[in-house]
């Protein structure tokens, strides 16, 4: 077995556990491989151990890998900050966007997602802890921002995402992680079909799966210790 293929089994017995541990189906979270970073090589690996869905934050280093493992039927998430002029290459390269925080963002990518492509999957990111990076619509103006890119032709609104600070134990992970999925609950209650909640990462995975994650984002656990900030 290969380091990735190891570590990505313990990643999937940690979401397990943590699934049982909260009384959810063993099937209720998905992983997404978060492989920003690290190569081609490394994304084959992972799809060889099965990883089929993977996440991306620079633009620009995912689509050399999208283009590179086109033969793949692999599925890519934008999981990164998106600027105006990149929404024209995310529209074309990627199945689901996680980073939707501006209704301009979202009109640039339904007007410029390819015809012959599926409608881009989307969740709208929340600041749901007034974290310093600032990304994430403010959870007061989510309904507003959910229901208008819900109206938009080329997307499909899949429901909510963020990345809080990182907290100092279980109970305050829990607690943050609980403001998004009361929000979660709350959009759908509004109406909104919404069946995805993407939060937790290495770190935290367990707390946000206790805490109604349906998607956990997962990077240095699989594949190890970036040499480069991220
Ligand atoms: C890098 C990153 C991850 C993965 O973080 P790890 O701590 O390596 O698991 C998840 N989500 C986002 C948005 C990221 O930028």
């Amino acid at each position: 077995m290969t380091m990735i293929s190891t570590q990505l089994s313990a990643v999937r017995q940690r979401i397990g556990a943590a699934c049982q541990a909260a009384g959810r189906p063993l099937d209720a979270v998905m992983l997404l491989a978060v492989s920003k970073t690290f190569g081609a090589d490394a994304v084959q690996a992972a799809f060889e151990a099965g990883q089929t869905a993977f996440g991306e934050n620079y633009i620009q280093e995912a689509v050399e890998k999208i283009t590179a493992l086109a033969l793949l039927p692999i599925q890519w998430h934008c999981i990164g900050p998106i600027q105006s002029n990149k929404t024209r290459l995310v529209a074309a390269h990627f199945d689901w966007v996680h980073t939707v925080d501006r209704l301009k963002i979202a009109e640039r990518l339904s007007d410029q997602r390819p015809a012959e492509l599926a409608p881009l999957q989307v969740c709208i990111q929340v600041n749901v802890d007034g974290g310093p990076t600032k990304s994430g619509v403010v959870p007061g103006d989510a309904l507003a921002l959910a229901q208008a890119v819900a109206g938009l032709p080329r997307l499909r609104l899949r429901g909510l995402m963020c990345i809080p600070e990182p907290a100092p134990d279980f109970d305050s992970a829990c607690a943050v992680f609980k403001r998004a999925s009361d929000l979660f609950a709350e959009l759908k209650a509004q109406g909104l079909t919404l069946d995805t909640l993407s939060m937790g990462m290495s770190a935290d995975l367990e707390a946000a799966i206790a805490s109604g994650s349906t998607m956990v984002r997962v990077g240095s656990a699989i594949f190890g210790t970036r040499s480069r900030p991220a």
